[in-house]
């Protein structure tokens, strides 16, 4: 028995879709969309449209951005010779917040976890590799202290030890299987601050 019309099911189940989003959320959410204005919800459904459209991988650093470079490498103030490799866009913004950190930072897309199938060749490894082939002096890995982080952490050392880059590891202070989003800015400033050569 369908208790609503079909493009209200329809909404109903397209943002059921969302993470963390249930049937019931689902529901309350469309529901509050179909009584906002319409110039809202244009101004929503193009948002979507237009960040999906433009939104790439920076060329040097691989976060999203939705301009060949990101503002970050675009900016001529940042040392490049200090890289700070992180799992996503998201712990990109989350040490950008601490305001302290002046390198540049390169995003892998994930994390190694052969329980879940993801090799080296799955993340945004080997354009990091490609990378240090300039002028680096240190890379900094700051991928969650998950088992998964600690992981692509220890393969991410030893691939760059031959090179004599500097590699070192934030320090731990970071809750263990915490998102780094999440995490505060003194924490995170904490464990850049305290981190170790590897
Ligand atoms: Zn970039």
């Amino acid at each position: 028995m369908e208790y609503y019309s079909g493009q209200i099911n329809k909404l109903i189940e397209e943002l059921s879709r969302l993470p963390g989003i249930g049937a019931k959320t689902a529901g309350r959410l469309a529901f509050y969309i179909i009584n906002m204005p319409m110039e809202q919800v244009e101004g929503l459904s193009n948002a979507l449209i237009e960040a999906k459209r433009n939104i790439k991988y920076c060329s040097q650093c691989y976060t999203l951005t939705d301009a060949e470079l990101c503002p970050i490498c675009a900016n001529k103030e940042r040392d490049n010779k200090v890289i700070m490799v992180v799992e996503n866009t998201r712990d990109l913004a989350a040490y950008e917040k601490t305001g302290k950190f002046n390198g540049v930072y390169h995003v892998l897309h994930g994390a190694i976890s052969p329980m879940l199938g993801i090799g080296p060749s799955d993340i945004k490894l080997k354009e990091l590799i490609k990378r240090l082939e300039g002028d680096v002096d240190e890379v900094i890995i700051a991928t969650n202290s998950s088992l998964e982080g600690e992981t692509t952490a220890m393969y991410i050392s030893k691939l760059i030890k031959p090179t004599g880059i500097k590699v070192t590891r934030i320090a731990s202070g970071v809750p263990v299987g915490g998102d780094l989003e999440y995490v505060d800015e003194i924490t995170l400033l904490r464990a850049l601050e305290g981190r170790i050569q590897l």
